[in-house]
């Protein structure tokens, strides 16, 4: 598991992990193998916890695709060769972020937070250089992200680190603000 997938069960259910890899970023970045255990064994303990809710109630494991929908879209953008799928997700957790706070839907100062956290983790934030309309027109495309068209998109949002929500047909302006917004120097 890399960093970045092992922030995103950190902002969807585990805050602990966010914490663990604030206090010691450089230490995950070189490979502790402690705390890589420790975070790891976290994350897979939520992706089991997901998948089980989700085979009792439904719909619980979309949440382990925060980060994915705009992670996805720059990935089909950029032609699978510029960015890692770590870096590409940790780019969607951002725009997530940054939808969320404009949607209302998360709260204040989780887009900083977010980027802190992934900038001192080695990843992108920004400074993509991308047509954000390339990613809007590839997210489109993404079949797990719609259901129809603009109206049907589904994204997955942080209301605050350890919680997240399905979001459904956000306005396509604030998608677009949060897509550009990654294009601005990190
Ligand atoms: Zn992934």
């Amino acid at each position: 598991m890399r960093l970045g997938e092992a922030a995103k069960y950190g902002f969807i259910a585990d805050p602990v992990v966010l914490s663990r890899l604030e206090a010691r970023p450089d230490d995950a970045v070189a490979g502790d193998p402690e705390l890589l255990a420790d975070v790891v064994a976290r994350g897979v303990a939520v992706k089991a916890d997901l998948v089980g809710r989700d085979e009792r109630e439904g719909g619980d494991r979309a949440l382990l695709n925060y980060g994915h929908t705009v992670g996805h879209a720059i990935e089909a953008a950029s032609g699978y060769d510029v960015y890692l799928h770590g870096e590409a997700v940790a780019l969607g957790m951002v725009a997530a972020a940054r939808l969320g706070e404009r949607l209302g839907i998360s709260e204040a100062g989780l887009a900083q937070r977010t980027v802190a956290l992934l900038d001192a983790l080695g990843l992108p934030t920004g400074g993509v250089r991308l047509d954000p309309a390339a990613v809007r027109a590839a997210l489109g495309r993404d079949k797990k992200a719609v259901g129809g068209g603009e109206a049907g998109w589904r994204f997955v949002l942080c209301e605050r680190p350890g919680r997240a929500r399905i979001v459904e047909a956000p306005s396509p302006a604030a998608v677009d603000a949060a897509i550009a917004s990654l294009t601005a120097p990190a």
